[in-house]
């Protein structure tokens, strides 16, 4: 079974396929296959453990992380959900309780 594609317009992943077509039930737009391939070689992010992560996914840090300005590091084990894939050097954007807006690198976190 093949996986859908996130939504191009919205990044919704909770997207079907209909008569050809997929559909986000979303935002209401709807692409054909051949885009969404397209749309998805942009964007590779992997965790520690070489699982793809997506938009939208749940992740625990698998090591204390220092945080610049913050009383002390974010632990290891702390779960952080909605994550988003940016490009970059920290490619997951995130909020964490208790510090905020962060951003990671894919390799000290694993997907729950
Ligand atoms: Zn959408």
């Amino acid at each position: 079974m093949s996986q859908l594609p996130n939504c191009p317009q919205c990044g919704s992943e909770y997207t079907y396929e209909d008569r050809g077509l997929f559909v986000c039930p979303e935002c209401g737009h709807e692409w054909s296959e051949a885009q969404s391939v397209e749309q998805e070689s942009g964007l590779v992010v992997k965790d520690a453990n070489g699982n793809l992560l997506q938009d939208g996914d749940s992740v625990t840090v698998i090591k204390d992380l220092k945080v610049k300005g913050a009383s002390g590091p974010i632990k290891q084990g702390t779960k952080v959900k909605n994550i988003r894939l940016v490009e970059g050097d920290h490619n997951i954007d995130c909020k964490i309780d208790g510090f905020g807006a962060m951003s990671l690198k894919s390799e000290f976190v694993k997907k729950n």
